[in-house]
């Protein structure tokens, strides 16, 4: 086998790549796991992590992430910084593609996750950067005593908001309904923050600002009343897209580009395997990801059995 060759190729170091890659080099497979970006992926934006069982105090996302990467690595999984930009498929073998040159595998594990959307307002990528976010735990502490706003009303805006309130004097949620899509536990913590108000029924058509964000304009959907709103910071937390251009008609995908899998993982091309947040209706949780990863690695490994 030459030195990029590999029985199992991981794209992307979140929960589900790291706990694939973890089975797969105690299967005792030659393993790599390719990421762009930090080792952990979405989780490590997470301040505080209470859902991931095994951890009763909670363990911030930043050092969950790095437990998995640490374990992984420990039992024999290599990684390593790269963007993948590719796949082709040569016969049995799969030909990845990245920014560090090709890795050829037996098998591939797509577990690239998701991205933040964008909101798609004018100002948006202008300011980005600027009083923009899309991670209030990277972001947050430049926002002392300022006023801010976050925008959606599921989970990952709840967390964001009660993050923000360390910082922030004001925060307010704008939610295009009156009602969040959060879980149970965190509207109930959410509602009991004094520094979080909420616009009902109200999107955002613009961000406005010279160097920085200085205000937003908004809409009620219910009413059609406009208006402008001062704020320093606008984080953005209305849902994710997967991570799947470069797949592009190579593996099957659903109309919103999360890849088609079976509850094996398998995607309709034999040997490449799909798990976490990028497959279609996936619970999008680090927990489920991690079992998705699990589920991946065992049947590329029956693949790789079976396929002698
Ligand atoms: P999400 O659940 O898809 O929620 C996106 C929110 O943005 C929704 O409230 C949606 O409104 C709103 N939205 C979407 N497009 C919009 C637009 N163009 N303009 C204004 N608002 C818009 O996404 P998420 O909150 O990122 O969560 C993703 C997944 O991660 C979920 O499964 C969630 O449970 C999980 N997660 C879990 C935790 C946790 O367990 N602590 C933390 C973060 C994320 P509507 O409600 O009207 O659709």
């Amino acid at each position: 086998m030459s030195e990029n060759s590999y029985e199992v190729v991981i794209v992307g170091g979140g929960p589900a790549g790291l706990t694939a890659g973890l089975y797969a080099a105690r299967a005792g497979l030659r393993s790599i796991l390719i990421d762009k970006g930090i080792f952990g992926g979405q989780i490590t934006y997470a301040e505080h992590v209470e859902n991931f069982t095994g951890f009763p105090d909670g363990i911030s996302g930043m050092e969950l992430g790095e437990k998995m990467h640490q374990q992984a690595q420990k039992h024999g999984l290599n990684t390593v910084s790269a963007e993948v930009t590719g796949l082709e498929i040569n016969g049995g073998l799969k030909i990845i593609k990245t920014t560090d040159g090709n890795y050829t595998g037996k098998t591939v594990i797509l577990a690239g996750g998701a991205v933040r959307r964008k909101l798609g307002v004018e100002g948006e990528t202008r300011l980005m950067g600027r009083g923009v976010s899309y991670c209030a735990v990277c972001d947050g502490s430049f926002f002392q005593g300022r006023n801010l706003v976050v925008i959606g009303g599921g989970d990952t805006a709840i967390t964001e908001a009660l993050h923000l309130t360390h910082f922030a004097t004001k925060v307010t949620i704008i939610h295009r309904r009156d009602q969040l899509r959060a879980t149970y536990v965190l509207q109930q913590k959410v509602k009991s923050e004094p520094k979080i108000d909420y616009l009902w029924d109200s999107v955002v058509t613009g961000i406005e600002g010279a160097e920085n964000v200085e205000r937003i304009k908004l809409l009620n959907v219910k009413t059609g009343e406009t208006s402008v709103k001062e704020v320093s910071g606008v984080f953005v937390a209305v849902g994710t897209s997967p991570d799947t251009e470069y797949i592009k008609g190579i593996v099957p995908l659903d109309e919103s580009g999360y890849i088609i899998t079976n509850e094996k993982m398998e995607t309709a091309i034999p040997g490449i395997l799909a798990a976490g947040d990028i497959r279609h209706n996936s619970a999008r949780q680090a927990i489920t990801a991690a079992g998705d990863g699990a589920t991946a690695a065992i049947y590329a490994q029956k693949y790789l059995t079976e396929s002698i």
